[in-house]
């Protein structure tokens, strides 16, 4: 096995002083993760700069039998990025693998380090006209290595899909040190299995992912963005069906917000003003590639119908960037204000469209029954039948850890009786590792384990994340 002493040597040698930080101080904001829920040690936090560097790591690692938890920008929700509390382990942290190798406008293509910032890629994208239309909150610190990792979705995904359909090639290092390497500019490939697919959305358990080619699209010449006031989740519904029957090639997002969830997010945005004061709102975009389209007055004759026929009951239609931006900032802040409210509860879900009003009418109903003084903060992607059911907890339940795992239980429940899934988005890391044991099949997860003893028969790419295994 060796001693740790000559692990950090080799370490060392490896990326360079600068690549490797053993001091605690250094070390410490790479050993908790986004939320403070979770934290872990490491021998070292080592930052390599190139796909040889960690080919390099992975089989010093294996040399050493030291676990490796590659990190991107620590914005997960899961705690997936974060080191567990026992065990030789390294951080591998990706943000010095930061270079765009390629963008190609006529194949609408981009490729892109593992440790590129989203937002540098989106200007990126931008400044050649084109656009890369994966957007979340955490998009100024996210890295594309940690978003592909996750399979991150995001308020763009009614239009162009989640990560995945975004992905057209990876180069991937494997637990043995091999590198995989199909940076395709492809987008049609059907030679053989497409391996890719099964890095997507594996957190870290199954390879480190050092590039990857994105597929981009042409930015829009025009957009519209309104906040509409539609008085409850059903209203929501209707109005989604009616807008996505007329306008459907133009959307692109559809956001349910609750009262309670801008709220916070007022509360903790001092000076934003907003159109409502109170019920549900839908923040709905809508972008054309053509700048002669008169999509502002389509907008306005389908919201009229929907004032008709109930489903929406006011809207506010941006007329400039700035309020269209100043919207979307009190959507995208929802989650910093949760965080300055209080300690909550997160439920990434997702249910059949037509299931989504039910579920929160259960939830709204019977979370404060069941948890008296919790509070419901509810917003997500009503298009991807994705909710953030979140619960706000009083001070009193905070201290008390049996919570989160009734209410996990009492909305999982619910979900899985719905026929939806516990994690849309934020993926299951070792927050809702055991959780996946209770709601995936045996079948399902005996596949899952042995995809991960054929890459990893040593477990020691993230272990502890998203399933169980022994070395074998
Ligand atoms: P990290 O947090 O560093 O890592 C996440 C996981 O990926 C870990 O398991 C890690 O081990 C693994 N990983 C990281 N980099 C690599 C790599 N190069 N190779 C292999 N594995 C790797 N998610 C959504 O889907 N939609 C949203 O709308 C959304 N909104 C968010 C809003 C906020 C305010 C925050 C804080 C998070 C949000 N997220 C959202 C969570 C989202 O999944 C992450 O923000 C993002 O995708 C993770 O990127 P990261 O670089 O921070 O990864
Ligand atoms: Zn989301």
């Amino acid at each position: 096995m060796g001693s740790t002493c000559d692990f950090l040597g080799r370490l060392g040698e490896i990326a360079g002083p600068a690549g490797l930080l053993t001091d605690m101080d250094a070390m410490a904001p790479h050993l908790v993760d986004w939320r403070g829920q979770f934290r872990g040690r490491a021998d070292a936090v080592v930052r390599p700069r190139s796909t040889a560097e960690v080919a390099a790591i992975v089989r010093a690692c294996g040399e050493f039998q030291a676990a490796i938890v590659p990190q991107g920008g620590n914005t997960g929700l899961a705690g997936g990025a974060t080191p567990t509390p026992a065990g030789r382990q390294i951080v591998l942290a990706l943000g010095r693998m930061n270079r765009v190798r390629d963008l190609d406008p006529l194949d609408n293509l981009l490729v892109a380090e593992a440790g590129c910032v989203l937002q540098t890629l989106q200007t990126a994208a931008v400044g050649a006209g084109r656009l890369l239309p994966l957007s979340f909150g955490a998009e100024g610190s996210a890295q594309i290595g940690g978003a592909i990792a996750t399979n991150a979705g995001g308020v763009n995904v009614l239009r162009y899909g989640s990560t995945r359909q975004l992905v057209l090639g990876l180069e991937v290092v494997l637990p043995d040190g091999t590198v995989l390497e199909r940076l395709g500019r492809l987008r049609k490939d059907n030679a053989g299995y497409d391996w890719k697919q099964v890095f997507i959305g594996s957190e870290g358990t199954l390879g480190i992912i050092t590039a990857a080619s994105l597929r981009l699209y042409p930015k829009p010449a025009q957009s519209q963005t309104a906040m509409v006031s539609v008085g409850s989740p059903g209203a929501a519904l209707r109005l989604f069906e009616r807008i996505d029957a007329e306008l459907g090639e133009f959307l692109s997002s559809f956001e349910l917000v609750s009262e309670a969830a801008y709220r916070v997010s007022l509360d903790h945005l001092p000076g934003a003003s907003f159109p409502f004061s109170e019920g549900w709102v839908v923040l709905v975009e809508l972008t054309a590639g053509s700048p002669d389209l008169p999509l502002g007055e389509v907008l306005e004759a389908t919201l009229a119908r929907a004032f008709e026929d109930g489903c929406a009951l006011d809207a506010v239609i941006a007329q400039t960037v700035a309020q269209a931006q100043a919207l979307w900032l009190v959507r995208e802040s929802i989650a910093d204000g949760e965080r300055a409210a209080g300690v909550s509860v997160k439920h990434d879900v997702s249910v059949p469209i037509s299931r989504i009003a039910d579920l929160i009418a259960a939830v709204e109903r019977g979370a404060p029954e069941l948890f008296p003084g919790a509070r419901p903060n509810i917003f997500g992607h009503v298009g991807d039948g994705n909710m953030h059911v979140n619960i706000i907890l009083s001070p009193q339940q905070a201290t008390d850890p049996t919570v989160a795992h009734r209410l996990n239980d009492y909305v999982h429940d619910l979900v899985a009786a719905e026929g939806g899934s516990i994690t849309a988005e934020h993926g299951i890391g070792q927050y809702r590792r055991d959780e996946l044991y209770k709601y995936k099949t045996v079948a399902e997860l005996r596949l899952m384990e042995q995809f991960k003893q054929l890459l990893d028969p040593r477990n020691l790419m993230n272990p502890g994340k998203v399933i169980q295994v022994e070395p074998g």
